[in-house]
């Protein structure tokens, strides 16, 4: 376990027991000083009567809050399809965070734990569900214990008696944050994606018709619903709703975390957010949604960063962590380390990704492309995978195919 203040005699304890120590991130927001700012009230007021469910998902529907695990499906629709099936209901919450450059949800868990936690209690009430299951990543040794520290000060407040939360841990496999392997882990067996339909809203966790959300989609609720639907709405850029966390990674100046309206283009969010490109570095690709979202030019750097818009260039934006090149790298490399990634992390229980992943990895290894095989078993893993993975493992070569003729030989 994670230790606050680690003695060396608990150092070597805990190194002994094969874990990971790390410290509570000291820059959390308690309990207390949650309350202080107006937390939780929210969530008394839907507990004691005061708020309407059905105004509540309304709410969220009009403000155009979306999934922001990388589907992007819309919070208040989601909400709505659990609550029309029948009870008893589950609520899980996905912060397996595993998606590569992606670290944002820990960014936020380190900050303002209570916001998202009073988030997820408020959307378990509105489905009634009767249990909250939070998957953590288990590399976030710190965003653990803390989250011990302050779930059990919130049990101890009488805070979450409608849907008592348990913590559960990952065990760093990458599948595992998809949704329906992280109710296989949860249930305690081994994290392989399941068929659909159904989808887990219908048969989800131990059977039962679950609301799964992701980190950051939570932490929003509190401030979507006191402040307004046109309040969020109004923040995005474009057209588009919403602020959104982007973690920036890579060729910049000032890489992290940045909190930048939805709609935003690559470009701005390097000129705007980053300070700019690093020193020495012209932009030349990017990567909008980590090791799945495929690559792009720099040309196409001027398009709107949200769901939707860039998947007719087989990409997308999924968990918004941006990752800059520059003239400096290696496109070629960058799609072969993404491919490798992908090999190792598939879970096998499917052949086109278990053995298509080896094959792709292996002809985009070989001195020359064949580009005829490539594009076959391209296609071949997009229509055939059971998850998203598989779909998604092609996209790295897809772009280099289709934008970077540099990168064929
Ligand atoms: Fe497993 Fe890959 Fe098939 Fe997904 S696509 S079920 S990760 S083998």
């Amino acid at each position: 376990r994670a230790v606050e203040h680690a003695t060396p005699e608990r150092l070597i304890e805990v190194a002994r027991a094969g874990d990971v120590v790390e410290p509570i991130p000291r820059e959390a927001i308690g309990l207390q000083a949650y309350r202080a700012q107006g937390g939780y009230r929210l969530l008394d007021e839907c507990l004691s009567g005061t708020r309407d469910v059905e105004d509540i998902v309304a709410t969220l529907s009009d403000s155009g809050l979306r999934g922001l695990g990388g589907a992007g499906f819309p919070a208040g629709r989601k909400w709505s399809i659990v609550r029309a099936q029948p009870g008893p209901r589950l609520m899980t919450v996905n912060g397996d965070e595993g998606e590569p450059g992606t670290f944002k949800d820990r960014f936020h868990l380190e900050r303002d734990p209570h916001r998202f936690l009073e988030g997820a209690l408020v959307a378990a009430w509105a489905v009634e569900a009767e249990r909250l299951f939070i998957y953590l990543r288990d590399e976030y040794a710190g965003v653990r214990a803390l989250l011990e520290r302050e779930v059990a000060a919130l049990k101890a407040a009488g805070l979450d008696q409608h849907a008592p939360i348990e913590l559960r841990r990952g065990a760093g496999a990458y599948i595992c944050g998809e949704e329906s392997a992280m109710l296989e882990s949860i249930e305690g067996k081994r994290g392989l994606p399941r068929h659909r339909p159904p989808y887990i809203a219908q048969v989800g966790l131990f059977g039962r018709p679950t609301l799964n959300h992701n980190v950051e989609t939570l932490l929003w609720v509190r401030d979507v619903v006191e402040k307004g639907p046109a309040w969020f709405a109004g923040l995005g850029r474009r057209g588009h709703a919403g602020l959104r966390s982007f973690s920036v990674s890579g060729r910049v100046r000032e890489p992290g975390v940045k909190l930048a309206p939805a709609g935003i283009t690559c470009r701005e969010l390097i000129d705007e957010f980053c300070g700019g490109m690093a020193e020495g570095h012209t932009l030349a690709a990017y990567l909008p949604g980590g090791a799945s979202g495929g690559i792009l030019p720099a040309r196409m750097a001027d398009l709107p960063l949200d769901f939707g818009v860039l998947e007719p260039h087989k990409a997308f934006v999924g968990s918004h962590a941006v990752v800059v090149l520059s003239d400096r790298d290696d496109v070629r490399a960058v799609a072969l380390n993404l491919v490798r990634f992908f090999r190792h992390e598939s879970c096998g229980q499917c052949t086109p990704c278990r053995s298509g992943t080896q094959k792709l990895e292996a002809l985009l290894d070989a001195g020359r492309w064949d580009l005829h095989l490539l594009g076959d078993l391209e296609q071949v893993l997009r229509d055939a995978s059971i998850c998203g993975l598989g779909q998604a493992a092609a996209n790295p070569v897809a772009s280099v195919l289709n934008f970077f003729p540099e990168g064929r030989r």
